[in-house]
């Protein structure tokens, strides 16, 4: 078989990005537009500094306004997204929320917001394209954001450590349902990296100590830090992976 050195091209692909406007998203966004990708960022709110970003690489970036804690705007997104550029390719489920809490005072609201987004939407989004995928037999790359809370149960924070650690199940459930359509679907998760998502923790001047203290690489992640792990699974030379959750975490998960 002849060797394609191209292994880690997106050239000719689409990608969809959900929570592209900010942190490890916008650093995805950026990244695919390097590999060569069209990339269509979900959001709610406007992606203009992606798109900025986007630009210097002379890439094509479309955005698409929902709010993704209700799942009835899927088919828009869906049928937006095949619209810009013919076909998405690959998905990634990135948007996600984050409530700290003693586990004693959640309320069914704060539980409920953060299962939404993190889980629900996660599933039917990424059922909405596999059917697409499945029809046309041209398979599809899913690759969606988890965390270590995938592997930890966390402080305080128990509807996110539930969804985080639902996102791992679900990679592996819907590989072992769609690999034999050619549909990868794996995770990232990311350990501890400096985004909003951990601005309140960052500010704690003793947790953030306690963290800093036991990441082997001695330093918070940055998006560009997932960068590559989001390019490989995304491309060729992950065919042969499927339902694997790669931890991305300065070796957080190793001590
Ligand atoms: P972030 O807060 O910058 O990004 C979250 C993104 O989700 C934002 O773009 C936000 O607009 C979007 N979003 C939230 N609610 C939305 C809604 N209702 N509709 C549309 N978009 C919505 O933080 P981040 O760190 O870049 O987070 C990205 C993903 O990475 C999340 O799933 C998060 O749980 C995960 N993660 C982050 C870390 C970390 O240390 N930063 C670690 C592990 C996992």
């Amino acid at each position: 078989m002849a060797q394609n050195f191209n292994l880690f091209s997106l050239e000719g692909k689409t990608a969809l990005v959900t929570g592209a406007n900010t942190g490890l998203g916008q650093g995805i966004c950026a990244a695919y537009a390097a590999a060569g990708a069209n990339v269509i960022g979900a959001a709610r709110r406007s992606c203009q500094e992606t798109a900025e970003k986007i630009a210097a690489y002379g890439g094509k970036f479309t955005e698409i306004i929902a709010d993704l804690s209700d799942i009835n705007v899927i088919p828009r997104i869906v049928e937006e997204a095949d619209k810009a550029y013919g076909r998405v390719d690959i998905l990634v489920n990135n948007a996600g929320i984050i409530k700290r809490c003693d586990a004693v005072d959640v309320t069914v609201e704060d539980w409920d917001s953060v299962i939404d987004i993190n889980e629900r939407m996660v599933f039917f989004l990424s059922q909405a394209f596999a059917k697409g995928w499945v029809a046309d037999n041209k398979g599809g790359k899913i690759i969606n954001i988890a965390s270590m809370l995938s592997y930890q149960g966390g402080i305080r924070v128990p509807a996110y450590t539930a969804s985080k650690s639902a996102v791992m199940g679900l990679t592996k459930a819907l590989a072992n349902e769609w690999a034999k359509h050619n549909i990868n679907v794996n995770a990232i998760a990311p350990g501890y990296m400096a985004t909003n998502n951990t601005q309140n923790l960052r500010r704690d001047e003793q947790r953030s100590e306690e963290i800093l203290s036991r990441i082997p690489a001695g330093r918070w992640g940055t998006p560009e830090d997932i960068a590559g792990a989001a390019v490989f699974l995304a491309s060729d030379a992950a065919a042969y992976i499927h339902g694997f959750t790669l931890a991305v975490d300065g070796g957080w998960l190793a001590r």
